[in-house]
Formats: C-alpha cells, structure tokens, sequence
C-alpha cells in the first residue's frame, strides 16, 4: 500500500503538484481499489491513498466563469465576510475571547457546537486563500487560529462550552454536545491548510486535538461515539495528508463501533445518529439526513483506504437505494421537520421537504468519493443535480442571506427576512441572513471555494470531465503535461468546446460524463454518443477542439407512483436545473389551485412555459360552514378557474422576486380544482 510502502506525506508544501514523476499511478487496474495513489498533496478536500481517479485541486481546475464562477465570487465578495461578520455579530468568535478571559460561563452564546461554525469558515477561508491567495484571509484564519488556541488545554481538549468549574464535564454528553464533530471540522480546516500549502497554528491545533481523540477513543479508551458523524472523514483525511495511521485506525473504530447502541435512546430512537443498526447492515440510510452522509462520508474513506471492497459494495447499494426512494427531485435528502431525518420509503411530501442545505453537501460528498473510488462518472449526476438545485438554491445573489430548508411546495407566501434578525433555521420563509442553528450558511462557503475540486479528474493517461462547467483544467499525466480550456454557458446553452491549449505528448483520453437525462442525445463533434461517457482517445495536438453537446429542451418528468404525495403530478426539468412555479407569475393567485396541461411545454426567448388552470376558491360567505371532502369532485359554484400562460423558473432562483408561494409539482391536465362542499350543520 501506498503509506507503508512510504509514499512522503507532503504536509508543509503544494509545490510538487508539478512535479511529473510524482504524478502517476499503475496502470491498467479496472479495479479502482487497486490503484494507489502516489501523492497526497493535492489542493483538494478529498485525497484518497488508493482509487480509480486522481482528483484535481483547486489550483489545477480553475473555474473561468459562467454560473459556478458566479459562485465563487459570491462567495469571495459575500458570503465569506458576511459569515465572518456574523460571527462576531452573535458572539461565536468572541465565546474563544471569553474563554480566554474567563468568564465564558456567564457570556457564551449560541448552541452546543457554535464552535464548529468559526471551524468551517475558517476551512472556507482556507480554501479561498489556497484558491486566490488574498492575503487578508490568511491573515484572518492566523488571527482566529491564535485565539482558538489559547483555548485548547494541554491534553488537546477543547470546546468552549465543556470541561472548566461550573460547566458540564467532558464527553458528559455524547448526544447532544458535539465535541467530536467540532473536532471534526477543526480538523477539515486544518487538512485545507495542509492542503494548500500552509502549515500554521491551526494545522499544530488540530494534530493536538486529534492526538487527544486517539488517546480518549482510542481501543483502551471510552467506547463510545459522538451524537453527529463528521469526524470520521474528517480522521481519514488528516491521515491522508499526514500519513499518520493512528487516525485512520480512529476513524474505523468510530464506524465500527456505531450501531451498537453506546448512546442514549431519545424520542426520535437511535436510529437518529444511526446508532440503532451497525453501519455495515444498514441497507438504506435512516435518521437525521446530514449526520447519515457525514458518516457514509467517512465509511466510504475508511472502505477505500483498507481496499475493502465488500464494505465499499455495501455502501455503494445504501446510497443508491437512498437516491432510489428517498430523494427528492432537486436532490434534497430528509423529508421529516421534527428530527431532520429521512423518512420510509417514498415518503416524499414536496411541501413537508426538510432537505436540509447541508444535506445536499452531504449527498455531494458522498457521490464524489464513489465516483473517486469506482471511476463510475455517472455519480456526477448527483453532484450536478443536489449542486444546481439544493446548494445554489441556499444563498441570494448577494451572499447575505440563506435558505436552510428547501421544500418543493410552499404553501404561504413569507416574509421578507430582516436582514438584522437571526433566524430560527427551518421556519424562515425566505432566505435569512443567519441562524441560530447556522450550519448551511459556512458550509456553502467552503463547498463554493473547493468547487474546482468536483470539476475533473485525471488518470495516468486520461482527463476526466464530471461537471461542464467553464474552466481551465492544468496536470500532469504520464503521457505527459496538459491543459484543457473548456468554455461553456451551461446550463443555459448544452454546447461545451474543450480546447487542448498543451497536448500531453502521448496517446491520451478525454472523457466527458453525459449527464442521465441526455443519455442517447448527446453528441460529440456531431457524433451521437452511446452510453453514459463521450471518450476520445487519441494523440492530441496544441490548438485541437473538441465540441460536446446536449440538448436543453424542457422536459416532462413523472414521480414514480408509490411516491404518492405528488401522484398525478409532473416537474418540468431543464438540463440538469428544476424547474417552479411561482405565484408571482400567476397575478396574484396562489399555486395551490394550479394545474398544466404538460403537453404545452415549450420555451420562448429562454423562459420555460406552458398552459394551465388556476383555480382560485370564491371568498366564504358569512356563516358559512364548509367541508373540504364530499361524494363529488364538484368544480361547482365555490371555484372560479381561469387558463393561464404560466412562465416557470430555476428551481435555484426562487423567492428572489418578493414574497411568493412556490411548487415544484404541477398537477397534470387542466384536472379537477379541489373540490368544496357546503355541509348541513348536522354533519359538522
Ligand atoms: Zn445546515
């Protein structure tokens, strides 16, 4: 294996991602757990040892414009400063100053695992400055990263909220108190540092505090886990970039040992931490959504580094049965409101959809080590799907504010948020400027700034394309030194041109994922492409173009009918973004009486239309009692229906236009309005 073997883990430098010799791996497997590795400092946020495709950093793939350029600078210009500022605004940051200063007992503020949140912006800010090089980050993690540790005690402990005179003690509850997944993200912050080049206080912070988990978790140690997934892979990936063995040997122990019921049972059962059902006998995720994928994550890592093909089969299958019955067109992941959690199967409610933000970067994460570890590019149909419609669909345009929740369906038009209000999470209407619970906003920070990273990867004689996106891809094969440019206005135009600006000297491949929706309709350079991936393989020369394309025209999707809370209804799809309703474009009347005739579809000037019926109920009479349900689907005096030219927008963009009710589903045909029955008083 590559570790042992003694493969130099490059800890402190980025700088021999140039390097030729160091950038092969063996040839020929067609089993991807076979193939390992031969560097880990890759600008990346997934490395793995061994797997059938090389990531590519950030500093190899660079993002060069159109909607996920878009992003970054979002995130550049707003999103990172403005979770900074709130940071400090809601005293998070300042718990660090009070814990310093000794009266964090009397001043903390915010939940249980506020610590995490100052953690993943700094691992945003990590991979910014990686990306960018602003040295106004840099400056701001060393700042943050001196702060946090004067915290830390002197066995590695640290959390703001556990273990000084007058506080719970440590690890006194598992549950709830989240030390563990705070670790967690402390440490994903350090291995961005590590990764792009940095070796800092914050990278000397979070080794001191893994070397305490190892020590307090260890074989010997408590056996016990932490009530939130996220330091699993969070372990394997400081081993990666490391080469310490201890904390992978950690991160197994923690997958192994969940399931066998070391925590507490609660009101929403074990199955909320996934602590009901060993994780290699769980044949479809449960429990609350982000900590199911946060612990895949870290299983899938675990699966990969120990070459252990049945347990990566096993997961494999979990995930898809999860995508096969419980995933919601836009790729959203968990359908209850009270425990966050996915629901049996097809239980899919469009407007009870919880689909957490960060249970989309959750699906990401694990789709993009499948595909790393299998070299199957279809599992960038899942990317694109949760990236287009759950992540973009979070921040405004500005960056200043988030959606948390992303239901199908919203029923009540809300409120503009106040941009000076913290919200509590779920409940916002529209987009909020923060939470009390604000996960969703950092982690689509750092997710924005590694986004490079899910574009492309390389094999030893090939570059693989997974998202289309405009972007300047630079490595080196061994079949030598390439750059691509491929430029595109995806989504809105399916033409993409891969121009080879430096051809590797050898025979090389050039493979573009050809997303499941333009399966057969594909083409490349005017050819129609069979299968799932567009492959050319060739010598290529400076100055080659290659055109790949797919068909953008509106297309009619129908729900799988055991997914019966949106029976009888269709989604209008548009490449790889869903398309909404929304009652700004209905003239005032609410989407709840809408219904289409999906055969109107068609596009003009760029907008998706179609025809359909709004149905609006008459106002009540005064006195009158009124029963939803009778022995008649009547369309009857009670409803007035009139037909209108309805123009649908990206799924991503809703709300942006003022207060609105929303859906995803459309009822099919110009179909019955619901129906309203006058009932004698006796009956009610
Ligand atoms: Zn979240």
């Amino acid at each position: 294996m590559a570790i042992e073997t003694g493969a130099t883990p490059a800890t402190t430098t980025s700088t021999d991602h140039t390097d030729p010799g160091s950038a092969g791996r063996s040839r020929g497997a067609e089993d991807g757990l076979l193939v390992e590795a031969t560097r880990r400092s890759i600008q990346t946020p997934v490395a793995p040892s061994r797997g059938a495709l090389r990531p590519l950093g950030t500093d190899e793939v660079r993002l060069t414009g159109g909607f996920w350029a878009e992003r970054q600078r979002i995130n550049a210009v707003g999103i990172i400063p403005h979770a900074n500022a709130w940071e400090e605004r809601v005293g998070w940051i300042d718990n660090f100053r009070a814990a310093v200063d000794g009266d964090v007992l009397t001043t903390r503020t915010g939940r249980e695992f506020a610590d995490s949140d100052v953690y993943k912006l700094l691992e945003a800010m990590a991979w910014e400055h990686g990306r960018t090089g602003d040295a106004g980050l840099d400056a701001r993690i060393r700042e943050v990263a001196a702060l946090v540790g004067r915290v830390q005690e002197e066995d590695g402990y640290l959390h703001t909220l556990y273990g000084r005179e007058g506080q719970a003690p440590r690890y006194s509850d598992l549950e709830w108190g989240h030390e563990l997944y705070c670790y967690g993200h402390l440490i994903q912050a350090a291995v961005a540092r590590l990764r792009t080049g940095v070796h800092d206080e914050l990278v000397d912070i979070a080794l001191r505090a893994a070397d305490h988990v190892c020590l307090e978790f260890g074989q010997d140690g408590r056996d016990a886990v932490c009530g939130h997934p996220e330091i699993e892979p969070a372990l394997v990936e400081l081993y990666r970039a490391t080469g310490e063995r201890r904390y992978l040997d950690q991160a197994r122990l923690f997958v192994q040992r969940r399931g066998h019921r070391t925590l507490a049972d609660i009101e929403f059962s074990r199955s909320y931490f996934q602590d009901d059902v060993p994780v290699r006998d769980a044949d479809v995720m449960v429990g609350h959504a982000v900590r199911a994928l946060y612990l895949a994550s870290g299983a899938i890592d675990v699966a990969v580094e120990d070459a252990d093909r049945d347990f990566l089969t096993h997961l494999t299958a979990q995930f898809t049965r999860t995508l096969a019955r419980r995933t919601y067109i836009t790729g959203g992941m968990g359908s209850h409101h009270q425990d966050e959690a996915f629901g049996d199967d097809f239980e899919l409610p469009p407007d009870r959809a919880y689909a957490e933000t960060c249970a989309g970067i959750g699906s990401v994460m694990v789709a993009w080590r499948l595909a790393l570890a299998t070299g199957d590019l279809s599992w960038g149909d899942v990317v694109e799907r949760a990236l287009f419609n759950v992540v973009a669909a979070s921040p405004s345009p500005e960056g200043t504010a988030f959606f948390y929740t992303n239901p199908l369906h919203k029923r009540v038009p809300g409120a503009e948020a106040d941009p000076d209000v913290v919200s509590p999470r779920a409940f916002a209407q529209l987009r909020a400027p923060w939470f009390e619970v604000s996960c969703c906003p950092t982690n689509v920070a750092r997710t924005f700034a590694q986004l490079g990273s899910y574009v492309a990867t390389a094999t030893d004689d090939g570059v693989q394309l997974h998202q289309l996106a405009s972007a300047t891809i630079s490595t080196v094969l061994e079949t030598g030194a390439v750059t691509l440019d491929v430029a595109t206005r995806y989504p809105d135009s399916g033409e993409v041109t891969i121009t080879v600006v430096r051809a590797p000297a050898g025979e090389t491949e050039i493979a573009v994922r050809v997303p499941r929706w333009a399966r057969g309709a594909a083409t490349l350079d005017g050819e129609r492409v069979g299968g799932d991936v567009a492959r050319v393989r060739r010598t290529f020369a400076d100055g080659d173009t290659l055109t790949f394309e797919v068909p953008l025209v509106p297309r009619v999707s129908r729900p799988d009918p055991r997914i019966d809370a949106v029976r009888g209804c269709v989604a209008i799809e548009r490449g790889p973004l869903v398309l909404c309703a929304e009652s700004v474009d209905l003239d005032g009347d609410d989407v709840a009486g809408l219904s289409v005739d999906p055969t109107t579809v068609h596009e003009d000037a760029g907008t998706v239309r179609l025809t359909g019926t709004v149905a609006s109920p008459e106002p009540e009479r005064t006195g009158e009692r009124v029963w939803p349900y009778g022995s008649t689907a009547s369309t009857g005096g009670s409803h007035r229906a009139r037909t209108v030219q309805l123009a649908l927008t990206p799924y991503h963009s809703w709300a942006q236009r003022g207060p609105s009710t929303m859906r995803v589903w459309l009822p099919a045909d110009v179909a019955t309005p619901p129906h309203r029955e006058e009932v004698a008083p006796h009956h009610a």
